[in-house]
C-alpha cells in the first residue's frame, strides 16, 4: 500500500488544515514529556512564538529505567491539550498500549506517535491502522529500512493512510553520539513510499548543540518536516534534557532553516 509503484504521486497527510508532505517543511516541537501545567504552557509559548506549527509532548514515556520517570499519564494528555489550546497548536503525542488508544481519542490527540520501540509492536500497529489520526512511525532502534516499511504496511492494512515516517537515528558502533542520524534512509524512503518522510535530531544526536547541524542535513536531503525537542529550562528537564534546546536555540534555529527551506 505504502509503495510508490501503487502511488506514484506524494501522499500529503493533512492534520487540522496543516500539510505534511506538501511544498512546506513542517516544523513540530515541544518537550520530550510533559511534567507540569505551567511547564508545558511555557514551552507551547516558545514552540509558537519560534514559528513550529505542532506541538509534542509525551505523556507515557518509554524510560530504558522502570525506575526513572514514566510520565504523568492521563493527567500529562490534559495539561498539553490545555497549554496547545492556548496556543491554538495541533498535537502529536506518543501512545505506547492498545489499552489507552480510546483515551488518546477523547482527548483529541491529532497525531499519535508510534515510538521507536514500538515500531514492531504488531498489534499496536494494527490498532492504529483502524482510526482516521495521522499516525508518526519512529524507526526503531536497529531497524532496517525495508523492516520499517513492513511495519508501516501494519497500519494502511487497516484503512489509516495517513503515516508519516520519522528517522530518529539508528544504533552504531559509535558511542560518540546517543545514536546515528540515518541520512541516507531520507532519499531511500522518499523513493520507496509515496508517504512524507521527517526527521528527529534530537534523540539522533543526544546533545543540543549537535541539533542544528542535523536539521540542516534532515532538509537537504530532502526530509518533509523535523520534529524538534524543547523546553523552558533543559537543564530542570525531567527527561532528556541534554538534547533539549532552550528557547533561545529553537529560536536561532528556526532562523536558520528558513533561508534552507519553506519552513512555514
Ligand atoms: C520521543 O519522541 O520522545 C521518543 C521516546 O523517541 P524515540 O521513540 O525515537 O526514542
Ligand atoms: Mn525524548
Amino acid at each position: 500500500i505504502v509503495s510508490r509503484e501503487v502511488q506514484p504521486d506524494n501522499t500529503v497527510v493533512h492534520v487540522r488544515g496543516l500539510a505534511i508532505g506538501g511544498a512546506a517543511v513542517q516544523i513540530i516541537a515541544g518537550p520530550c514529556a510533559v511534567e507540569t501545567a505551567p511547564q508545558m504552557q511555557q514551552a507551547a509559548r516558545l514552540v509558537r512564538e519560534g514559528g513550529a506549527r505542532l506541538l509534542r509532548a509525551g505523556a507515557f514515556k518509554p524510560r530504558t529505567s522502570p525506575y526513572r520517570f514514566q510520565g504523568l499519564g492521563v493527567a500529562g494528555l490534559d495539561y498539553l491539550q490545555e497549554a496547545a489550546q492556548q496556543q491554538g497548536l495541533p498535537v502529536v503525542s506518543e501512545l505506547m498500549d492498545i489499552r489507552l488508544l480510546d483515551t488518546f481519542l477523547e482527548y483529541d490527540i491529532d497525531v499519535i506517535e508510534i515510538g521507536a520501540r514500538n515500531m514492531q509492536n504488531t498489534n499496536l500497529l494494527k490498532e492504529v491502522g483502524r482510526i482516521n489520526k495521522p499516525v508518526i512511525l519512529k524507526r526503531g532502534l536497529s531497524a532496517t529500512v525495508s523492516e520499517w516499511l513492513m511495519a508501516s504496511e501494519y497500519i494502511a492494512i487497516g484503512g489509516n493512510h495517513n503515516i508519516i515516517f520519522c528517522e530518529r537515528g539508528v544504533r552504531s558502533f559509535d558511542p560518540a553520539a546517543r545514536n546515528t542520524l540515518d541520512v541516507t534512509a531520507i532519499p531511500l524512503l522518499k523513493r520507496e513510499t509515496h508517504l512524507p518522510v521527517i526527521v528527529d535530531p534530537s534523540h539522533a544526536g543526544g546533545k543540543a548543540w549537535l541539533v542544528p547541524a542535523l536539521s540542516c542535513a534532515a532538509l537537504a536531503a530532502g526530509a518533509d518536516g523535523l520534529m524538534l525537542e524543547v523546553h523552558p529550562d533543559p537543564a530542570q528537564a525531567w527527561c532528556d534534557g541534554d538534547q533539549a534546546l532552550d528557547g533561545a536555540a529553537f529560536g536561532s534555529l528556526m532562523a536558520q532553516l528558513r533561508p534552507l527551506a519553506q519552513v512555514l
